[in-house]
C-alpha cells in the first residue's frame, strides 16, 4: 500500500531527490520549504509520515515538531528530522524535541527509502520500486 509522506526541507535539491525516491517507491509525495508552510501542509494533506529537515527560515524544524506534536489530530503522525547534524548528543535532542526518528543527511539514495519506511506500519511499505513514466501507483 502507498503513503502520503511530506517531506518539509528548504534545500530545493535535497527535497527534489527525497520526493523522487519516495515517489519512485509509489508513494504520495507533497512538500513544503519551510517549517511554518510544513505545518499548514500537514493539516491540509494529513500524512502518514512526515519527512523534516532542522534548520529552515521562518520556523525551524524544533518550532515545527512542537506545534505538530501540540495538534491532537496530528500528534500520533511520526516526525522523522532528516539532518546533517553530526554531533554526538543530537541525536538524543532530536528525540527530545519531539522527533519519533532520525535520519542523517547526506541522503544515501539506495537506502533512503528502507529508512522511511522503517517509520511506518507494515502495511504501508513497498519494496519494490514502481515505474515513474508509467503512470502506474501499483508495484511492478
Ligand atoms: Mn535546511
Amino acid at each position: 500500500m502507498n503513503s502520503r509522506i511530506l517531506v518539509v526541507e528548504d534545500n530545493p535539491a535535497n527535497r527534489s531527490l527525497m520526493e523522487y525516491l519516495l515517489g519512485a517507491y509509489g508513494h504520495q509525495v507533497a512538500s513544503a520549504n519551510d517549517g511554518a508552510a510544513g505545518v499548514a501542509a500537514a493539516r491540509r494533506e494529513r500524512p502518514d509520515l512526515i519527512l523534516m529537515d532542522l534548520q529552515m527560515p521562518t520556523m525551524n524544524g524544533f518550532e515545527a515538531v512542537h506545534e505538530l506534536k501540540a495538534d491532537v489530530a496530528l500528534a500520533r503522525v511520526p516526525v522523522i528530522a532528516v539532518t546533517a547534524f553530526a554531533m554526538v548528543g543530537d541525536r538524543d535532542e532530536i528525540l527530545a524535541s519531539g522527533f519519533d526518528g532520525y535520519i542523517a543527511k547526506p541522503i544515501a539514495p539506495e537506502t533512503f527509502v528502507a529508512q522511511v519506511q522503517a517509520f511506518l506500519p507494515q502495511a504501508k511499505r513497498n519494496r519494490q520500486r514502481v515505474s515513474v513514466s508509467g503512470g502506474s501507483a501499483e508495484p511492478a
